[in-house]
């Protein structure tokens, strides 16, 4: 897949806020399944989906639906949404149209559901292949789900498809870790994320860490963690294109090159969040709020915001530096108008001399020690460009990252 991004290229970013049950590490917003009527939100959801593609004046590359879990819906939901969404997107190039999905909720005829509306990827969060893993992380699923679900999806057709894995579980050994890594490379995923478990404000597993009923993984075993990933995936023939995210030639996500590459995305959904040119919304972070607002004018934005110029240039470092080719100061130029080679000279000579950043061309990149303090890299370069106060380094994490 050609995966060079431009200013042209347009996502479509849809949240589905269901989950079968909350895990214990999320702070996205979904709530449990349990007795909720979907058909109201599914009605709304439709409504905003339709209006927010018809406001689009460039065409649609990608979709990806997200959320929650779009695969908790029931058969005939799914096969409609998925109906909407084709007939919504409709004469729209789209070169990939990712779901997630969980183990335990994809079967073979929700899989042809999928295939059939146009699902060309299948996100699926395993996280882990250990039971007592998956238990700390208050996942439902067990690790036998993992191989079936795979298996199920690969059946129908759907070749390209993500295994998400979670390290750092607290109890997690650098021995269990790397057998969770080689039983999801045996399953001949074409992509993989493997993020960090971090500890969200508000969630379970944070509740717990406060009370200290939870055991933490050390931080040393942390990133012995990260570089045995690197090192495993690598061998076994992924690229490592992002800081969390490994491809095999060809098949990096289209839909998170968007995000990193600050293209546009429309949002469709409760709290779901757009970027069309320098115009930032989220959609209330509420469902009966959420359908009550589309019904009544036809959107359901709760923030809004046009980039600033600084803002414009925070994010494009912050983003830009998460992907391990590095950040191109021509384009960095070109996008901003702020020369990072001079504005920044001071803190790239810091980073470099503590072996954390290198310069390849007219790009600086992160060393593979620095891929470690990666949050430090990014704060000392963001230090230099002045962001404006109360600007969060957070937005990196609320764009990009799924651990569904
Ligand atoms: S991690 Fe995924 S499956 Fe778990 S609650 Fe969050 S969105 Fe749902």
């Amino acid at each position: 897949m050609n995966d060079v991004i431009t200013e042209k290229n347009l996502g479509l970013y849809l949240h589905w806020p269901f989950c079968e049950s909350k895990c214990g590490y999320c702070d996205f917003y979904s709530v449990p399944l349990k007795g909720r009527e979907v058909a109201p939100l599914l009605t709304a959801f439709e409504t905003d989906l339709k209006l927010r593609v018809a406001d689009c004046d460039a065409p649609i590359d990608s979709i990806f639906w997200g959320g929650g879990t779009p695969t908790t819906l029931e058969h005939d939901y799914l096969a409609r949404v998925l109906g909407s969404i084709r007939a919504a997107t409709l004469g729209h190039p789209i070169r990939e149209f990712t779901i997630e999905a969980n183990p335990a909720t994809v079967d073979e005829r929700k899989a042809s559901i999928l295939i059939d509306g146009g699902v060309t990827r299948v996100s699926l969060g395993a996280q882990s292949f250990h039971p007592a893993e998956l238990n700390a992380l208050e996942r439902l699923h067990l690790p036998s789900d993992i191989p079936v679900a795979i298996e199920i999806i690969r059946s129908v057709g759907i070749a390209n498809y993500n295994i998400d894995l979670i390290f750092g579980i607290g109890g997690q050994t650098l021995d269990s870790w790397q057998e969770s890594l080689k039983r999801a490379v045996d399953l001949e995923p074409n992509h993989l994320a493997c993020y960090g478990l971090t500890y969200e404000h508000g969630t379970s597993l944070t509740k717990q860490l406060k009370l200290g009923t939870i055991e933490v993984c050390d931080e040393q075993l942390e990133a012995d963690m990260f570089l045995a990933c690197k090192d495993f995936l690598e061998g076994c023939g992924y690229e490592q294109y992002e800081l969390s995210n490994y491809a095999k030639p060809g098949h990096r996500c289209l839909h998170n090159l968007i995000y990193w590459k600050n293209g546009s995305y429309q949002a469709v959904g409760p709290s779901a969040a757009g970027c069309i040119k320098d115009v930032r919304f989220k959609n209330v972070r509420d469902i009966n709020e959420y359908v009550r607002q589309i019904n009544a004018r036809g959107q359901a934005i709760a923030e809004q915001e046009t980039v600033t110029d600084e803002l414009r240039a925070l994010e494009f470092l912050m983003m830009r530096m998460r992907l391990i080719e590095g950040l191109d100061c021509a384009d960095f130029k070109r996008c901003t108008g702020i020369d990072l080679s001079e504005r920044c000279a001071d803190a790239i000579a810091r980073l470099a001399d503590a072996g954390l950043v290198e310069r390849g061309g007219d790009c600086v990149k992160m060393t593979r020690r620095g891929l470690l303090l990666a949050d430090t890299v990014i704060r000392e370069l963001a230090g230099d460009l002045d962001p404006p106060s109360g600007m969060s380094l957070n937005v990196i994490r609320d764009r990009s990252d799924s651990e569904n």
